[in-house]
Parts: C-alpha cells; sequence; structure tokens
C-alpha cells in the first residue's frame, strides 16, 4: 500500500526519527524550567498530576504552556490543557496552519490519549523529555498496563485459538476410528477450552 491510500506500511517511506541540536535541547529546557515549571509547581498544589506540555513556534519561542488539570477535568493531562487553550487563542481557520508551523514540548512521553490529540490538532513536530519508564516507576501510565493486559489476553487467545484448532482435528481423527469414549474425553477438553476462552 502506497502513502497516498491513507496507511504508511513501508518502513522506507516513514520519516526519519526526529533529532534536536544541543542550542534546541537547550531551549526547550528553559521553556520547561520558566514556564512549565512553575505553573506545573502550581498545578501540583492543586492535586494535580506532574506534567506539564507547551505550543512553541518554528524558533522554539513559546505560544503557550500548560500543565496537568486533572482536577478540573480528568482528560485535561497538560498535553490536552495546553492545546485546548491553544484553540481558545488561535482561530478555527489558522489552526492548521499554526499547529504545522510549531513544535509540540510535552515534558513527558505522552500517552495514548496525548498522541491522538496532538496529531489530530495538526502538530507535526513533537518532542518529550521523560520516557514512559519514568512515569511507570511513579505508578502513573494506566494507559500502558491497559495495553499490556489487552496484549497478554490476545496472547491468550491465540494459543487457546490453537489448542481448539488442534482438538478440532484431534475429534475429527477420533470420529473416524469411531472411538465414543476418546471423543467424550475431547469434547470435556474443547468445554472447558471455551470455558477459559470466555472466563479470560
Ligand atoms: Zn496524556
Amino acid at each position: 500500500m502506497s502513502a497516498t491510500e491513507g496507511v504508511v506500511i513501508d518502513e522506507a517511506a516513514q520519516k526519519p526519527p526526529l533529532t534536536a541540536s544541543v542550542t534546541q535541547i537547550t531551549k526547550m529546557l528553559q521553556v520547561m524550567e520558566e514556564q512549565i515549571l512553575p505553573i506545573t509547581g502550581a498545578g501540583v498544589a492543586k492535586g494535580n498530576k506532574v506534567f506539564g506540555a507547551a505550543v512553541l513556534d518554528k524558533d522554539l519561542n513559546l505560544t503557550l504552556a500548560g500543565t496537568n488539570s486533572e482536577t478540573e477535568c480528568p482528560m485535561f493531562h497538560g498535553e490536552v490543557k495546553v492545546i485546548y487553550e491553544w484553540s481558545k487563542i488561535v482561530p478555527p481557520s489558522q489552526r492548521g496552519a499554526a499547529a504545522q508551523s510549531s513544535v509540540f514540548l510535552a515534558t513527558h512521553e505522552p500517552c495514548c490519549m496525548c498522541v491522538s490529540s496532538i496529531l489530530w490538532s495538526g502538530f507535526k513536530e513533537i518532542f518529550y523529555f521523560f520516557p514512559y519508564s519514568v512515569t511507570s516507576a511513579q505508578g502513573i501510565p494506566h494507559d500502558i498496563n491497559t495495553m499490556v493486559r489487552i496484549r497478554k489476553r490476545s496472547m491468550m487467545m491465540f494459543w487457546y485459538f490453537c489448542f481448539l484448532l488442534f482438538e478440532v482435528v484431534d475429534l475429527c481423527y477420533l470420529f473416524r476410528l469411531g472411538i465414543p469414549q476418546m471423543m467424550n474425553v475431547s469434547s470435556l477438553t474443547v468445554t472447558v477450552a471455551f470455558c477459559f476462552l470466555f472466563l479470560f
């Protein structure tokens, strides 16, 4: 499938990883220290979490900074909150072009909801400083924990499917041999497998 059909599955067609120079990193750290940190400190004092974000112009000068405001709304992660506030100051007709010429800065690796929000808002360049391993240590990324559980369930479904397939083949074989006792044992195994399938 080509990129023009909507989904890029060709590795070679994907953009190279985004990099930043020392000057750019210094500038973003400065925004974090001088703009994001003070409002995050105030937000944490009100019971919010320690995540902030900012919209910067192409030269990495601050447009708007925001912080986690979950006490106001559960969906107001730092990234979503800053997008919400940014939407208030940028007219709808200008948002696409404004987002595409801006840089989105997040203090921490954005969660599933925030990644979607950032991309749906039109931002193309996104930087974050602290990876999930940092927030994992704080027990925060509920979405990642959920994704891990979904993956585990998917793996279990796969093995149950393999098991059931084996049982179907087994039953066909037993039918051919005409051994009712063994067939009953096999049917019981299939029933137990189905129970596991629906229980987990
Ligand atoms: Zn988030």
